[in-house]
């Protein structure tokens, strides 16, 4: 399938164009489940009414938190982006939002524990260390910041909460892969 091909638009319309694999009654009845309405409404009050485009990518998740009313926040953030973390932290601290900030490289753990391949005696990051010790936080929310690519899908295969991604590590375009097509 490749929508972007895709001349019509049918689905823009809100009507089907029979492409997809899927019954929609049973796709509307999954939304109808308590669960995900609560997070369906929460996302659409970040947008509706003419909001969308004012709040930057923090203020709608301390709206989320709040609407949601998450207890605890965890930041699941990259060692170098530690001083980066810090002013995320401080800024849900200021929204009196509880945050727990756990590092890639929790544990100690070296390279060559980790990766049969390896023989390098440094520090590895840790991502299934950071999503256990975020389990262990009782987080409502995990915020992931800059984790390495492989490395986040670890942290996200051992989350026991729901997670959002805050911060795309893109080494060379300073962390927004859009600077590669845009250029
Ligand atoms: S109308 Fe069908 S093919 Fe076209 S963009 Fe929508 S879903 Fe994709």
């Amino acid at each position: 399938m490749d929508c972007t091909v895709c001349k019509t638009k049918t689905c823009r319309t809100a009507e089907s164009c029979r492409a997809e694999k899927f019954n929609s009654a049973d796709i509307i009845k999954i939304y109808e489940e308590e669960e995900n309405q609560i997070i369906v409404q929460a996302a659409a009050q970040l947008v509706d009414n003419g909001k969308a485009g004012t709040l930057s990518k923090l203020q709608e998740i301390a709206e989320f938190v709040s609407t949601m009313k998450y207890q605890k926040v965890g930041l699941a953030y990259c060692y170098g982006m530690e001083k980066d973390a810090i002013e995320v932290k401080k800024y849900f601290k200021q929204k009196g939002i509880p945050i727990s900030a756990v590092s890639c490289t929790i544990g100690g753990i070296a390279q060559d524990n980790i990766n049969k391949e390896s023989c390098i005696h440094k520090v590895s990051c840790n991502p299934i260390g950071q999503a256990t010790q975020l389990n262990h936080e009782k987080t409502d929310l995990v915020l992931i910041m800059g984790i390495c690519l492989g490395h986040d899908i670890l942290l996200q295969r051992n989350l026991e909460a729901d997670f959002t991604t805050l911060v795309v590590k893109d080494r060379v375009h300073n962390h927004n892969p859009l600077h590669a097509l845009r250029n």
